[in-house]
C-alpha cells in the first residue's frame, strides 16, 4: 500500500470545505483541499466581467457580524480576526419589503421589529405578539439548552423550553394560524424566506425564527466583496502548510477494507489520505464519489430520498449611473403577490409561479470602495428569485454534471431571456428606469449553478429545511465509513454562510475528535496569526484561483 502525503483530503473549496481545511491545517494536520472550478470559494466566489464589474454569486448579506458574533468567532479561532472587516446595512433598514401598498422596513433589533410590525399590522397585534413570543422564545431556549451541553436531562428540557418543545419542528403555517394572523402580516414575516426557499407548511418553526434572528442581530456585508472569504482561509490554509488545487475534479473516494484511502482525480491521478472530507453535493458524494454498492441499504435509501432545495435564478446586471444617488443601504424584497405559499407550491409542481418575489441587492451600495465592483459613476445589481429545479423545465437533459452541453440551445436561452426580462420589468418596480441604464447583463439558472458548483437540481442551500430534514435530520459530519467526513450546506449545521463556516468548525472536530465548536465559542486561537500577510494591494479573486 502506498503511504498517504496527506494527513486530510478535502474535496471542495467551498466555505464549508475552506473552513474545514483552515482548522485542520492549524490543528497540525497536512490537509490538501481539490476544487473542480478555476476558482475557490463554491457559492462564495465572485466573477468579473469586462475587466469593469464584479458580482456576487452567494453573499450578499450576513448576520451577526459584529465582534463576537457567530462568523467573526469562527474567523477569530484561526487568527483572521482583523482580516475581514464587515460593513453594516443600514440597521435602520436593511431589508426593504416591497408589497402592493405596503413598504415595510425590516430593522435591527427585535424590539423595534415588534414595534413597527404591530405599527404596520394593528390588527394582527395580539396575534403579532403571540408568534414573536414564540420566535424569541424558542430561540432563547436553544441558546441556554446549548450552553447546557449535551449532559441537559430530558425531564428539564421539558419543564425549562416549552416555545422549543411545542413549536421547534411545527410548520410555520401552523404557528400563523394558530396566531390568527392575517395574509398581509404573514407575508411581511416570509418575505426574508427565500434565504432558504422552502414553503411555510413544509418550514420547521424554528428554521425562520433562526433565519430572523441571525438577522436582527445586524446584517453585513464583507468589506471586499464575497471573495475575501475563502481567499482568507485559503491564506490560513496555505500559511499552515496545506495545499490548494484548483480546476481539479474529484471522481472517486478511494474505499480501502472499509475505510477512506484517498481520491481519485478525473485524470485518473490517485491522492492518499487516511481522512477524506466532502463538501460536495451530499447525494453526489454518497451516491456517485463513494458507490451504491458500498453503502449500507439503509444509509443509500435515506440518501436517495432527501429532497434538495429549490435552486435559485440570478440576473447580473452593470449599470451606468451610481445607485448610491438612488437608494439607502438596503436590500429590496420586492412582491406584487400575498400568496407566498402559492409561489412555493408552483415551483414544487416544476412550474413558474404567476407571481414571484424578487430580492435585489448591490455591492455598490453596501461596499462602495471596492474598485473591483464597478467603475467610477456605475453599479453592479444582482436580481434573484427562487425558481422550479426540474430540467425539463430548463429544457436540459442529462444536465451539466454529466457533461450535457447545454448553453447554446435555443430553447434554453429563449426560456432564459424570457425570464431575465420578467425580472427586470420586476425590478424596475423598485428603481425606475433601470433598464434604460443596462450595459451589462447576464443571468444564471439553475444549470448554471450545477455547471459551477455540480449541485443536484443546482441548489445552493443542500438538502431542503424541511420538518423531516432540519437539525438531527440532516447528515452528522461523521459517515458510517471510517475516515470519511461531510461538511457544507447539507449537514446538520444547514446552510448559508454562517451554516457552512460553523459547520466547518464542527466537521474539524468531528475528524480531531475534539468539539472544536464549543472551544472557539470559548475563545482559542489556532495557528500563528502573525503568518497571516497583510498586503494592501491583496486581490481576494486573483489569490483564489
Ligand atoms: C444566488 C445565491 C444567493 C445567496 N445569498 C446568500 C446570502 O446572502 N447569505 C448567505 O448566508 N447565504 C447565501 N447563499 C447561500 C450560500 O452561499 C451557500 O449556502 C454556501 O456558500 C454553501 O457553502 P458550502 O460549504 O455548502 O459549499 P458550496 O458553495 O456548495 O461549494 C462546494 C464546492 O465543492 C466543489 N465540488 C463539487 N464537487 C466536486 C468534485 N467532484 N471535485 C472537486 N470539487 C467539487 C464545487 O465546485 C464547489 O466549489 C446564496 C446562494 C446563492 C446561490
Amino acid at each position: 500500500m502506498k503511504s498517504a502525503e496527506w494527513d486530510a483530503i478535502v474535496i471542495g473549496a467551498g466555505l464549508g470545505g475552506l473552513t474545514t481545511a483552515a482548522y485542520l491545517a492549524t490543528n497540525g494536520q497536512r490537509v490538501l483541499v481539490l476544487e473542480q472550478h478555476w476558482v475557490a470559494g463554491g457559492n462564495a466566489h465572485v466573477f468579473r466581467r469586462k475587466r469593469a464589474f464584479e458580482f456576487d454569486v452567494g453573499v450578499h448579506y450576513i448576520g451577526d457580524c459584529a465582534p463576537g458574533g457567530a462568523i467573526p468567532n469562527v474567523l477569530r479561532g484561526i487568527g483572521l480576526e482583523n482580516k475581514i472587516e464587515f460593513l453594516e446595512l443600514d440597521p435602520d433598514g436593511f431589508d426593504t419589503i416591497l408589497f402592493p401598498g405596503i413598504t415595510f422596513r425590516v430593522t435591527k433589533g427585535w424590539d423595534r421589529y415588534r414595534e413597527r410590525l404591530v405599527a404596520a399590522f394593528p390588527d394582527d397585534e395580539t396575534g403579532l405578539h403571540r408568534c414573536l413570543d414564540v420566535f424569541e422564545g424558542l430561540l432563547a431556549e436553544m441558546k441556554k439548552l446549548q450552553e447546557a451541553g449535551p449532559a441537559a436531562d430530558p425531564a428539564q428540557i421539558v419543564r425549562d423550553a416549552p416555545n422549543l418543545v411545542r413549536w421547534a419542528a411545527r410548520p410555520l403555517s401552523e404557528l400563523f394560524d394558530d396566531c390568527g394572523l392575517g395574509q398581509k402580516a404573514r407575508a411581511i414575516l416570509l418575505a426574508e424566506s427565500g434565504a432558504y426557499a422552502v414553503a411555510p407548511s413544509r418550514t420547521p418553526v424554528v428554521v425562520h425564527a433562526g433565519l430572523l434572528g441571525h438577522y436582527l442581530k445586524g446584517a453585513y456585508y464583507p468589506k471586499g466583496g464575497g471573495q475575501v472569504l475563502p481567499a482568507r482561509l485559503i491564506e490560513v490554509l496555505r500559511a499552515n502548510g496545506g495545499e490548494i488545487r484548483t480546476r481539479t475534479r474529484v471522481e472517486r473516494i478511494l474505499i480501502e477494507d472499509g475505510s477512506a484511502a484517498g481520491v481519485r482525480l478525473k485524470s485518473g491521478e490517485e491522492l492518499r489520505a487516511p481522512v477524506v472530507i466532502s463538501n460536495a453535493d451530499l447525494k453526489r458524494t454518497l451516491l456517485d464519489l463513494v458507490g451504491r454498492e458500498l453503502l449500507s441499504p439503509a444509509t443509500a435509501g435515506r440518501t436517495d430520498a432527501y429532497r434538495m432545495s429549490l435552486p435559485i435564478f440570478c440576473v447580473y446586471l452593470g449599470l451606468d449611473i451610481d445607485l448610491r444617488d438612488r437608494m439607502p443601504n438596503t436590500n429590496y424584497w420586492y412582491c406584487d403577490s400575498y400568496d407566498i405559499e402559492g409561489m412555493y407550491q408552483a415551483c414544487y409542481e416544476g412550474r413558474m409561479p404567476e407571481h414571484f418575489p424578487l430580492l435585489i441587492t448591490t455591492a455598490s451600495v453596501k461596499d462602495p470602495h471596492n474598485p473591483h465592483v464597478a467603475p467610477a459613476g456605475c453599479s453592479s445589481i444582482e436580481i434573484m428569485t427562487w425558481v422550479p429545479a426540474e430540467y425539463a423545465f430548463w429544457r436540459v437533459h442529462e444536465g451539466p454534471a454529466a457533461g450535457e452541453k447545454y448553453h447554446r440551445d435555443g430553447d434554453y436561452r429563449s426560456n432564459k431571456e424570457a425570464l431575465t426580462e420578467l425580472m427586470i420589468a420586476g425590478a424596475e418596480h423598485v428603481i425606475p428606469g433601470l433598464r434604460d441604464h443596462i450595459v451589462w447583463k447576464e443571468a444564471a439558472t439553475p444549470v448554471t449553478q450545477e455547471r459551477y458548483t455540480l449541485s443536484t437540481g443546482g441548489t445552493s442551500y443542500g438538502i431542503e429545511t424541511a420538518i423531516d430534514q432540519f437539525g438531527p435530520g440532516r447528515p452528522a459530519p461523521a459517515t458510517e465509513i471510517p475516515g470519511l467526513f461531510l461538511t457544507g450546506a447539507s449537514t446538520m449545521s444547514g446552510h448559508g454562510i454562517v451554516g457552512a463556516m460553523r459547520g466547518g468548525v464542527a466537521t474539524a472536530g468531528a475528524v480531531l475528535g475534539r468539539d472544536l465548536t464549543r472551544e472557539v465559542d470559548q475563545g482559542r486561537v489556532f495557528g500563528d496569526p502573525s503568518k497571516l500577510s497583510s498586503a494592501p494591494e491583496w486581490d481576494p479573486w486573483q489569490y483564489s484561483r
